[in-house]
């Protein structure tokens, strides 16, 4: 069972901001700031990594113009276009979507924040995510 999939089947009510042959685009529930906004694929992927391309550029087409419409019609100051990908990076629910977070300003709701850590030796890294 999965809570998107009976969204898109219309099992399950969502406030449809977009549609096509594809692709949704919902508001969050959650609303963590006003627009918050969930574009996924009609078809079900776990993530963006078992995705295939052209499902994953469906949805970053959508979520591209929509980030546009939606900071135009809100009057946000920015915006975070971001994927959770596995549980570790704060996934929750397991069908491929992008969240559209409007952003109003620094002390909005929402913290994305770059904690100092370990100094890494980049030719070492580079090594590592080369393969
Ligand atoms: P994740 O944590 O997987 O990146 O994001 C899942 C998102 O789905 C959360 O922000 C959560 O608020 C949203 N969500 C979960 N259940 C529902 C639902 O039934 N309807 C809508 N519209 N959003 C949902
Ligand atoms: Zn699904």
């Amino acid at each position: 069972m999965c809570i998107f999939c009976d969204i898109i089947d219309r099992k399950i009510p969502s406030s449809v901001v977009y549609e096509d042959e594809n692709v949704l685009a919902i508001l969050d529930i959650s609303q963590v700031t006003k627009g918050h906004t969930l574009v996924m694929p009609k078809k079900h992927f776990r993530n963006i990594i078992e995705a295939d391309e052209e499902t994953v550029l469906q949805c970053v087409s959508t979520a591209k113009k929509l980030a546009a419409q939606i900071v135009k019609n809100t009057g946000a100051a920015g915006v975070n276009v971001l994927t959770n990908c596995g549980e570790a990076a704060g996934q929750s629910v397991d069908h491929l979507h992008f969240h559209i977070i409007p952003r109003y300003d620094e002390n909005d709701a929402i913290v994305l924040k770059f904690n100092e850590s370990e100094k890494q030796d980049l030719d070492e890294v580079l090594k590592l995510v080369k393969g």
